[in-house]
């Protein structure tokens, strides 16, 4: 019998503190205020158990431990290009990052929604993170192999910082690369991983960076010329493609995320798509494949399709946020360091 109420007690201690009714919401706060950005907030202004206290742009940032409002925040971006013109929260900065970091001892943990142009900007916001003695939890969305790479080597400055960096967790890699390391569960060898997307945008402006970052995926493009375009450029290349971008190959980090948890080799895992930068309609349904041969030695493909109604910014942003809570869990426990998409499972922020 007592054995028994030990057990019961051990049980009580693993509750997740945040999935316990709290009165107090999470301050948190997102890093771009782009299209994900946006998107971001306006995922959470529903949610009671986080509230949205501050975010940075490229030109300024904004700050209030009391929360933000979503209406005149995204307004105030819109008409004058930055949140730095918000009256009385924002303040004008060519730092604005290093400037918000400094101001946010009180916030939990940031989503970074920005653009990893050029292909070493997120470790260099990591890096500022640490390098100003910031203590949290911070979830990006990145996508490329050799940027997750970068965050990878940081993680020993990450843990010695008391920072609880998830990386990975929007769509892909994110939603779908979690849900490959779910499938691969039935399966003694994993084969194959597949990941093919499909994006519907009404126009390339709302996500500049993203559309940026997937035509440096292009064959005879790179981040560098990618960065470099002008904007003219990219609507004189989306001209010629009807606004289409075909792409195959690439360098995502899914494949990463997967071999370093244990799942498959980086060679087994392909991530390619479509994105239709005129048209909110996705091309194609979102899916992964899982192939692999179970124990009995079977050879089956689990397949994971998102429905065709969600869009790119709720499968990016939710994620994003049930990562950001279950960090804020680890980091409470005293867990820091770097940690992928496929390592933890998102909580659910209601
Ligand atoms: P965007 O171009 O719409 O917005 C970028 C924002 O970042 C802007 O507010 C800009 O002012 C801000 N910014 C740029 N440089 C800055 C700086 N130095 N300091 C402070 N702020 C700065 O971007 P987006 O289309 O929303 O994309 C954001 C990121 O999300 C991209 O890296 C994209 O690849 C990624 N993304 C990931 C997934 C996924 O599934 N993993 C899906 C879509 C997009």
């Amino acid at each position: 019998m007592d054995s028994l109420k030990g057990e019961e007690k051990h049980v009580t201690n693993l509750v997740n503190p945040l999935q316990q009714e709290s009165t107090l919401p999470i301050p948190v706060g997102v890093l771009g205020f782009g299209g994900l950005g946006q998107a971001a907030v306006k995922v959470l202004a529903p949610k009671r158990q986080m509230q949205w206290v501050a975010a940075a742009d490229q030109k300024g940032f904004a700050l209030n431990p009391e929360g933000l409002d979503l209406q005149t925040a995204i307004a105030t971006y819109q008409t004058q290009g930055s949140l730095g013109y918000l009256d009385p929260e924002g303040t004008l900065s060519t730092h604005s990052i290093a400037d918000l970091i400094q101001r946010s001892q009180g916030v939990a943990g940031f989503f970074l929604a920005l653009p990893n142009l050029p292909n070493t900007f997120m470790a260099s916001v990591a890096q500022q993170f640490i390098d100003l003695g910031w203590q949290g939890v911070l979830i990006d969305a990145i996508k490329r192999t050799s940027a997750v790479e970068q965050l990878v080597g940081l993680r020993a400055e990450l843990a010695e910082a008391g920072i609880t960096y998830v990386t990975g967790c929007g769509a892909t890699p994110g939603l779908l690369t979690a849900a490959a390391a779910l499938a691969a569960q039935s399966y003694a060898e994993i084969h194959q991983v597949k990941i093919t997307f499909g994006v519907g945008i009404a126009n390339w402006e709302a996500y500049r960076a993203t559309i940026r970052e997937d035509i440096a995926h292009l064959p005879n493009y790179d981040v560098a010329t990618a960065k470099a375009m002008t904007d003219k450029e990219v609507v004189a290349l989306l001209d010629q493609t009807q606004g289409i971008l075909s792409l195959e190959d690439m360098e995502h980090a899914d494949d990463v995320i997967l071999e370093m948890a244990g799942i498959c080799g980086r060679d087994r895992v392909t991530v390619g798509g479509v994105v239709d930068t005129r048209n909110p309609q996705k091309p194609l349904s979102t899916n992964v494949q899982i192939t692999g041969r179970t124990f009995e030695g079977k050879i089956s493909t689990h397949t994971f399709t998102l429905g065709d109604e969600t869009s790119m910014a709720a499968n990016v942003c939710g994620p994003a946020f049930g990562y950001l809570k279950s960090a804020i869990a680890l980091h409470q426990q005293g867990i820091y360091g770097l940690l992928t998409s496929a390592q933890v499972m998102p909580h659910f922020v209601s």
